[in-house]
């Protein structure tokens, strides 16, 4: 077992400290990566403060993972010592259920092994993620990352990246479409980014109207400030596909009328909403969710990136910073994520 320094929430309501714990010795098929850099995603701060009733503490966040190969179990082909890889949100499913098989391990119907907070099938206790020097995961989930691209803006790539890059392909937006992002975030900025290199006239609805120039440099070709009802009733059946990545319990009613007949919005974001159907039964509209992506589409969402140039916005932070960053985040105070240099932890 190797010992792993890290940074771990140990309640709801105190702040992310210095953690150590051991990470496994490697299996046949383990790869053990250095993490130079991880993401800092509003998941993180979700599970930190136990938004979603599951977390078991200390719960070391961090799913948007970025390093280099250190060695390989026998058993690994694919990769070799020094090979720049990535890591998203999960480290294991089943591999035998028909979700599996049909490559989308994250509706495992055992569950898959979440990269931080699932029981650890090995270890025992839970998984701890990235936040941390190190991290030994199963060859099958770990991803092959372009050495063309800014190394640390391809973190963000991992969560917000595959989490907008999959419902804006499986809806198969392109050209022609109008396409809403709710909510310039994380993943907001990487849905504005992705959407407009597929072709669509892309708008970033937003209810901080300062980020109206950054969402055109983002690739937007307007911006509707979802606070003005004129603005929202100017724009109403007109949308083809509404992404929405909002993080707070809010009332999505208003956004509907946007869309046109038989359109659909997706939540992304994991938070309570407050819906009426009477929105949906005119126009018979469609509200959908959509769970990060598969391993294959995270792949191609990689490759992609790597074709099309496209990375994150990031801003870096070392991990002692980690708790103002949380408090940024929760005030949509980011230009557009987070991410700890993670050599940070060793000083
Ligand atoms: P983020 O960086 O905090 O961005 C969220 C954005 O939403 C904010 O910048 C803000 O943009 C907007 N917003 C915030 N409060 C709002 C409010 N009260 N009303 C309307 N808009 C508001 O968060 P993120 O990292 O992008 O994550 C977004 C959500 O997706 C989180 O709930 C996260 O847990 C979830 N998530 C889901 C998946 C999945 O697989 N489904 C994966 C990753 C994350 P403006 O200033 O532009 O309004
Ligand atoms: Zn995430």
């Amino acid at each position: 077992m190797s010992n792993t320094k890290a940074y771990a929430a140990f309640s709801a309501k105190e702040a992310l400290k210095p953690y150590e714990f051991d990470r496994r010795d490697l299996h046949e098929d383990d790869v053990k990566i250095e993490i130079a850099y991880c993401g800092v995603c509003h998941s993180d701060i979700h599970f930190a403060h136990n938004d979603w009733g599951m977390t078991q503490y200390p719960v070391v966040p961090g799913h948007e993972i970025i390093g280099r190969v250190t060695e390989v179990g026998p058993g690994v082909t694919r990769f070799k010592e020094g090979d720049l890889v990535g890591v998203g949100c999960m480290v294991d499913s089943c591999g035998e259920c028909s979700s599996c098989k049909e490559d989308e391990e994250q509706f495992c119907e055992k569950g898959m092994v979440m990269t931080y907070g699932s029981p650890d099938p090995v270890m025992g206790g839970v998984t701890h993620g990235g936040y941390s020097t190190q991290i030994v995961v199963k060859d099958p989930f770990v991803l092959k990352v372009s050495e063309n691209l800014d190394t640390k803006a391809v973190a963000p790539l991992l969560c917000a990246g595959i989490t907008t890059y999959s419902p804006l392909s499986q809806w198969k937006v392109g050209k022609g479409q109008k396409v809403g992002i709710i909510g310039l975030g994380g993943l907001g900025h990487m849905g504005v980014k992705f959407a407009a290199a597929m072709g669509a006239d892309v708008v970033m609805i937003t209810t901080s109207p300062e980020k109206g120039d950054d969402a055109r440099r983002l690739g937007a070709n307007d911006v509707l400030v979802s606070k003005d009802p004129e603005q929202m009733k100017a724009h109403e059946g007109t949308f083809d596909f509404l992404l929405n990545t909002v993080p707070v319990a809010h009332d999505i009613n208003p956004y509907i009328p946007l869309l046109k007949n038989n359109k659909t919005m997706v939540l992304v974001g994991a938070t309570p909403v407050d819906l009426h159907s009477m929105g949906l039964i005119f126009g018979r509209k469609h509200i959908s969710g959509s769970l990060i992506g598969g391993i294959k589409e995270t792949q191609e969402m990689l490759d992609f990136c790597a074709k099309h140039n496209i990375v994150s916005d990031v801003e870096m932070i070392p991990i002692q910073d980690i708790n103002t960053a949380y408090d940024r985040v929760m005030k949509s105070d980011v230009k557009y994520r987070f991410v700890i240099d993670m050599s940070s932890l060793k000083s």
